[in-house]
C-alpha cells in the first residue's frame, strides 16, 4: 500500500469521531429528512453557511415540504430565493418537487442514481444526500473536499479538472466506512469549511488529520491546491432606469431564457449612456421624463460575466404600457426583483448609499 493509499484508509477513523465532537450547529443537520438536506445543500453551492440559515428556516417556514414547494407560485418561490442569486437553482427545486409529486408518490428516492436523474441535482448534492439520508457509500465532492484531499495528499494535480475529481470520489469511495457514511461526508466538508481553509488559512494545530497530512510534513499547505485560472469574467456596460411616476416604478419581464430568465427587471439597455442620452430614451419610451433625479454606477458579478452599470433616477409623468408601473411597497412585499437591479431601488428606498 502507498503512502496516498494509506491516507485515504486512515482518513474515516479519525475524521468522524472528530466531527461528531466538533459539528457546528446548524437548522439542517437537526435530523437526516432529505428534503431539509436537500433545499439547504442547493442553498449552500454559492453561498455562505451564515448567510444561509436565514434563509433556509424561512423557506422552510413557508414551504415544508415537497407537496408545498410543489405548489408554490413561482412568484412566491422567487421571492423567498431573493438575495441568494443563481434563481435557476430555485426554479429547479420546484421542477425537481413536482416530478416527485408525479412520478415518485411525493417520496425522495433513496438511491444515488435515482437522486441523480432529478432537476437541480449533480453528483455533489446526491452524494451528499444519498450518505446523510441514506447511509449510501457514495462521496460528495466539492471544491472543500478536494481542498482537503489535495493537502492531505500533496497533490499538484488540478482541481478543476473533472478527472481529478473523479479520482478523488472513486478513492473516498473505496474507503467509505459501512454505517454512518453520513457522518464521514459531512465531516469532510467541516474540515474544509472550519479547518483547512482556503487562501493560505489553514489551522493546521487544530487539525484532527494533522498526523497523515504530507503538506503540513513539506510546509506546502499553502501551494496547494493547484487550481488552473479561470478567465476572466466578460465585461458589460449596461444603462439602467429608475422610473417613477406617482409613487409607482417602472419594471417589466426578462426573456423567458439566458441570464435573469423571466425575473422581473428595471428597464435597462446594453452599453452606458450619458445623462442626456438617458432622457432622451426615458422620452422614447413615452414616460414623458421630467426630472433627472439622481446618477449612480455600480458593478454586478455574475457567474460568468459582470455588468458595469449606471442608473439614471428620472421622474417622470406618464405610463406607458410597455413597463408595469407597481407601487414601491408592493415591489418590497411580493416582487422578487434579482440583487443586480435591486440594489438600485435599495439606494432609491434610502436603504442602502
Ligand atoms: Fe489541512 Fe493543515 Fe489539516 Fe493538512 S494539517 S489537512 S493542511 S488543516
Amino acid at each position: 500500500m502507498n503512502k496516498q493509499e494509506q491516507i485515504y484508509k486512515e482518513l474515516p477513523g479519525l475524521l468522524s469521531p472528530w466531527f461528531l465532537e466538533n459539528a457546528r450547529e446548524l437548522p439542517w443537520r437537526e435530523d437526516r429528512e432529505p428534503y431539509h438536506v436537500w433545499i439547504s445543500e442547493i442553498m449552500l453551492q454559492q453561498t455562505r453557511v451564515e448567510a444561509v440559515r436565514g434563509y433556509y428556516l424561512r423557506f422552510l417556514r413557508e414551504l415544508p415540504d415537497i407537496q408545498a414547494l410543489a405548489e408554490a407560485e413561482e412568484e412566491r418561490l422567487l421571492k423567498l430565493w431573493e438575495g441568494l442569486g443563481y434563481y435557476n437553482r430555485a426554479k429547479n427545486l420546484q421542477k425537481a418537487a413536482k416530478l416527485l409529486i408525479s412520478e415518485y408518490n411525493g417520496v425522495f428516492p433513496s438511491e444515488y442514481s435515482e437522486i441523480l436523474k432529478l432537476p437541480g441535482i449533480g453528483e455533489y448534492t446526491a452524494g451528499a444526500i444519498a450518505s446523510t439520508c441514506f447511509d449510501e457509500p457514495v462521496a460528495a465532492v466539492d471544491g472543500n473536499v478536494l481542498r482537503v484531499i489535495s493537502r492531505l495528499t500533496e497533490s499538484y494535480d488540478d482541481i478543476l479538472k473533472p478527472a481529478v475529481k473523479k479520482s478523488v470520489k472513486q478513492k473516498l469511495e473505496e474507503v467509505y466506512p459501512k454505517t454512518d457514511c453520513g457522518v464521514f461526508t459531512q465531516a469532510l466538508m467541516e474540515l474544509g469549511a472550519t479547518v483547512c481553509l482556503p487562501a493560505g488559512k489553514p489551522k493546521c494545530e487544530l487539525c484532527p488529520v494533522k498526523s497523515l497530512c504530507l503538506a503540513k510534513k513539506h510546509g506546502t499547505q499553502m501551494e496547494l491546491p493547484v487550481k488552473t485560472r479561470k478567465k476572466d469574467r466578460m465585461a458589460e456596460e449596461r444603462t439602467v432606469f429608475v422610473l417613477q411616476c406617482n409613487g409607482r416604478i417602472a419594471l417589466r419581464k426578462r426573456e423567458k431564457k439566458g441570464l435573469l430568465a423571466g425575473m422581473w427587471e428595471l428597464p435597462n439597455l446594453q452599453g452606458k449612456q450619458d445623462a442626456a442620452q438617458a432622457l432622451k430614451t426615458a422620452e422614447l419610451w413615452e414616460c414623458g421624463p421630467e426630472r433627472l433625479c439622481k446618477e449612480v454606477t455600480r458593478s454586478h458579478i455574475f457567474s460568468h460575466i459582470r455588468w458595469d452599470m449606471v442608473c439614471f433616477y428620472i421622474e417622470c409623468k406618464a405610463m406607458p404600457d410597455a413597463f408595469q408601473w407597481i407601487e414601491e411597497p408592493e415591489i418590497d412585499a411580493s416582487i422578487s426583483i434579482p440583487t443586480a437591479f435591486r440594489q438600485f431601488l435599495a439606494i432609491h428606498a434610502g436603504k442602502a448609499d
